[in-house]
């Protein structure tokens, strides 16, 4: 039994206390320097050397106070996962023989890894294996803590020499611009002079799945692919829903605590914690903030979540879908747009019939969504996600919007009349006890299955896998409504009669996007066919989703507002498909493995017990009935055949996979053999487990590694 810590955890007392956060900067720069990096951080201006240099200093000098010993630039290559290369601070001895600590401008602004190993899709060439990483000022430098010691980390973004993105956050932080400065044409239109810069503000609610650290080891599916490739489900799953928003057991909550305390130390808000749908499962979620920084934010929560919980003698899983039948993970995308001001774009206010602003946001957002959907859905295509989305789990592949009751009526109105004249109000909540208080409900209820959810003040996408970065999604969403703003400016920039022009823009945008508006039950077949008659895509697999990177409407919008080149959406696709073949190649080669050498020889050994009792028996000669240990030992050798002819399938297709030169090919023939043949063998290896001795078994159940945490 672990032993309880009591240790009081003073908050405010720790939070940020190792992010090299304003208050911080204020305290240690002088004056004039602190001004200058304010503004570079606040115009996008480029920075001077001499600047760099005094922060480089200081920030050194910080790091160091809190016992870090070396720097890196931390930065996220197009793998899904971040990056980094340490540096110490050392620099050559003096002739005393001493060392010197120091960390010039020069060292801070620009880092040049050895990108030959990070995907580039065509865009280096071998032999260039150049790579820059450049200082991203707008997210705050920070030092690590972990058994390394302590490590100053430094945003960075990452491009290749000839400038081309090779990130996440170079491309981000293009399409921020483009939605501050089209935000800020649209808000101008409505008479607003005050407002200087209009940010996406994200959340992001991170599921994950927690598990005993000795079972994962023993299971080397889930070691080399994140998933279990095999395991029959417990005779009890998640029917019961017992486990949502139930109590948190104590190991569990020892590992939150944790998890915590070294979040709230590098500024990340931290702020609800729950169990989830599944058993095992749980879910983190920040408060929101700036994108850029919720990106970076984002992917310090999923390494503090696998750090502390090796602490904890857990493992922290962050696959889609780790256990095939349970419930998967995924990551909520909260988005909205707010300015400098505190303005939320997205508040509908009490009366959204007269907020005529919001209305026209609004129709902006549904078309953005409606034009681009099959971009979106790319945008949270990953391997992973390819046993959610579309393979009936929450959400389905189908983009929608849901709008709830509220504003669904105001846009019926627009529709029908041209204009809405009324908002149905909250209600009171009467539970008909006296001592609860009596409270007035949200005007509009929830909706659990829609991918795209209106929720107050903003929107909510629910695709995002849990192991993917939020780099992407915010990516299309800040240039799909940038795309939809600027097109409404351009129009109503011109109008003679602003009121006048402003109503048939929003008539007519809600009347042309209508069709991307759904409130029912996302999971029902009758969707499903309810959305082909509409036209919508139903893109059920990560392959069908890649083109829509690289569509002449993609194209054209990218470049218009300068988010990514066309050349940088093709090297894109290309790494994509490239992932997909890798990632199915581990898995399949990882189940063969698994099979080949612990389950079919586990099997053999339990028949040869099962033959064994029944020579035993029937030679004690007392005419004991052997058909239960025959019929038993029929069954399973029955099974085994066809497992050995589905291994063998198997070994074939993925021998053939490999042969394709072409990427786009090779991941097609994974996608569209291997897959089915992983699945095929699957099913009799699954039968077996239910037949065999479990001591026999050569890996945790599902059963022992969800319920004994
Ligand atoms: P819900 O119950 O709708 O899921 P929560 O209050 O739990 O809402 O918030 C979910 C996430 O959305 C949190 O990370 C929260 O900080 C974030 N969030 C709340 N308001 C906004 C907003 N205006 N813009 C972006 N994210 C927001
Ligand atoms: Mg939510």
């Amino acid at each position: 039994m672990e032993e309880r810590n009591t240790d009081r955890i003073n908050v405010a007392e720790i939070f940020g206390e190792n992010v090299f956060d304003d208050r911080t900067m204020q305290e240690r720069l002088p004056k004039k320097i602190y001004q200058k990096l304010k503004e570079t951080i606040r115009e996008g201006r480029e920075m001077d050397l001499e600047t760099a240099d005094v922060v480089a200093h200081e920030m050194k000098e910080w790091a160091i106070e809190k016992g870090a010993t070396h720097y890196t630039h931390w930065f996220q290559p197009l793998t899904g996962v971040t990056a980094e290369k340490h540096d110490s601070f050392i620099s050559a001895p003096q002739p005393s023989g001493k060392v010197l600590m120091s960390f010039s401008g020069k060292e801070l602004i620009k880092g040049e890894p050895d990108a030959s190993s990070f995907p580039s899709g065509g865009l280096r060439a071998t032999f260039e294996a150049r790579g820059y990483t450049t200082w991203d000022c707008t997210s705050p430098a920070f030092v690590r803590e972990d058994a390394s010691g302590a490590t100053l980390c430094i945003p960075t973004a990452f491009c290749s020499y000839t400038g081309e993105a090779l990130d996440q956050k170079t491309p981000l932080l293009r399409s921020m611009e483009a939605i501050n400065q089209q935000s800020l044409r649209l808000l101008r239109l409505f008479g607003n002079t005050t407002s200087r810069k209009v940010t996406p503000s994200v959340g992001a609610e991170q599921e994950y799945f927690l598990i005993d650290r000795e079972n994962f080891l023993a299971r080397k599916d889930l070691v080399y692919t994140g998933r279990t490739l095999i395991g029959a489900m417990p005779p009890k799953g998640q029917e019961m829903d017992d486990h949502y928003f139930g109590a948190i057991r104590e190991r569990v909550a020892a590992f939150m605590r944790d998890v915590n305390n070294e979040l709230w130390k590098l500024g990340v808000t931290s702020k609800t914690e729950h169990n989830e749908v599944a058993p095992a499962q749980h879910e983190l979620a920040p408060i929101y903030e700036e994108a850029n920084v919720e990106v970076d934010h984002n992917q310090i929560i999923m390494e503090t979540l696998k750090k502390v919980a090796y602490r904890h003698g857990l493992q922290c899983l962050l696959h889609e879908k780790p256990f095939a039948g349970v419930n998967g993970s995924g990551k909520h995308n909260n988005w909205s747009l707010v300015t400098d001001d505190g303005i939320n774009l997205l508040d509908p206010g009490k009366t959204p019939h007269d907020n005529i602003q919001f209305l026209l946001v609004l129709c902006c957002i549904l078309k953005a969504v409606d034009r681009h959907a099959e971009l979106l859905r790319e945008s949270a295509a990953d391997v992973g996600n390819d046993h959610r989305l579309g393979a009936n789990e929450a959400p389905p592949a189908i983009v929608s919007i849901y709008l709830g009751e509220q504003l669904q009526d105001v846009l019926n109105q627009l529709i029908s009349t041209g204009s809405a004249t009324h908002s149905i109000a909250g209600s009171r909540m009467d539970t008909g006890v006296k001592t609860l208080p009596d409270f007035m409900k949200d005007a509009t209820d929830r909706n659990r299955t829609s991918p795209f959810a209106f929720t107050g003040n903003k929107f909510e996408f629910r695709m995002v896998g849990s192991e993917d970065s939020i780099g992407e999604p915010n990516i299309v969403l800040n240039t799909i409504v940038a795309e939809a703003f600027c097109e409404v400016c351009d129009e109503l920039e011109k109008a003679e009669d602003f009121d006048l022009a402003v109503h048939d823009v929003i008539k007519k945008l809600a009347m042309d996007h209508q069709r991307i508006v759904f409130n029912g039950d996302g999971y029902s077949d009758e969707w499903v066919e309810e959305a082909k008659r509409r036209g919508l895509t139903n893109i059920t697999n990560m392959l069908d989703a890649i083109p829509a990177l690289t569509s002449a409407s993609t194209i054209e919008m990218y470049e218009k507002f300068g988010v990514f080149t066309e050349t940088e959406l093709r090297s894109r696709a290309e790494i994509e498909y490239e992932i997909y073949a890798k990632k199915l190649n581990i898995e399949a080669k990882t189940m063969r493995d698994i099979i080949r050498k612990q389950v079919i020889p586990a099997v053999i050994g339990y028949t040869t017990t099962l033959a064994t009792s029944i020579t035993a028996v029937k030679a004690a000669g007392v005419g004991a009935d052997v058909s239960t240990q025959s019929q038993m030992l029929k069954e399973v050798s029955q099974r085994l055949s066809e497992t050995k002819d589905a291994l063998e399938a198997l070994e074939k297709v993925t021998d053939e996979a490999n042969t394709h030169e072409d990427q786009v090919q090779r991941a097609l023939y994974f996608r569209d053999h291997v897959v089915p043949a992983m699945a095929n063998l699957r099913t009799p290896v699954d039968e077996l487990e239910m037949l065999v001795d479990k001591s026999a078994w050569p890996m945790p159940s599902y059963g022992d590694m969800i319920f004994e945490v």
